[in-house]
């Protein structure tokens, strides 16, 4: 099978944002309404795909926290924080081989802006948010993921898609692209099971 195109997960996938920032961000936003998080609840609040039943066994309203989290989820506070993985750098090989390249993501917009910056905007065709204030359904929905696809002139059965969480398998299933799971050792909570698992993004070379 030639593959001519491979879109990306952000989160976990070409970008991660250090655990001494996740807990403060959790444990600050959460503090604002009386509640103490420990590190081991800041981290399963920030990694877990639950995340909102979370909010509400807290005894929150989801809606009302997440304004008040996003107070505190800036462009400035991840600015500095942001990081990208040492292999990402497969994106730049894709390109410079002719492949094209994206990015489909239910991570906030200045997420998608700062990774933009340090990836390089000339190496990704196409950057999607897949998130209903975006107009797209949410992952697992293979709208955006499809859009992404047709937008740079690509095909599903010609399409890889990595990511690293249940939810980018299960998006890969439904868009009918090649699902591949990076598993980076750090909070590899998967219940389903990818057609390929690598652990650097640089084994994506046997494709291109
Ligand atoms: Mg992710």
């Amino acid at each position: 099978m030639k593959y001519n195109a491979v879109i990306f997960d952000l989160d976990g996938t070409l970008v991660y944002t250090p655990l001494e920032c996740t807990r403060y961000l959790a444990k600050k936003a959460f503090g604002e309404f009386g509640i103490n998080l420990s590190d081991e609840e800041a981290d399963y609040f920030w990694f877990s795909h639950k995340r909102e039943d979370f909010i509400g066994e807290k005894g929150l309203d989801v809606e009302t926290f997440w304004d008040v989290y996003r107070k505190h989820d800036t462009y400035e506070f991840r600015k500095p924080s942001l990081k990208l993985y040492e292999d990402a750098g497969i994106i730049q090989e894709a390109k410079s081989k002719g492949y094209k390249t994206g990015i489909v993501t239910g991570a906030p917009l200045h997420i998608i802006l700062l990774s933009q910056q340090i990836i390089g905007r000339q190496n990704l065709d196409c950057s999607i948010r897949a998130q209903k204030k975006s107009g797209f359904e949410p992952k697992p929905n293979p709208q955006a993921l499809i859009h992404c696809i047709e937008s740079i002139g690509a095909k599903s059965p010609e399409t890889i898609y990595v990511g690293n969480g249940d939810e980018d398998v299960l998006v890969s299933r439904a868009a009918g692209v090649l699902d591949v799971i990076i598993e980076r050792g750090e909070h590899d909570l998967m219940k389903e099971t990818p057609s390929l698992r690598i652990k650097s993004l640089y084994e994506l070379r046997d494709f291109l």
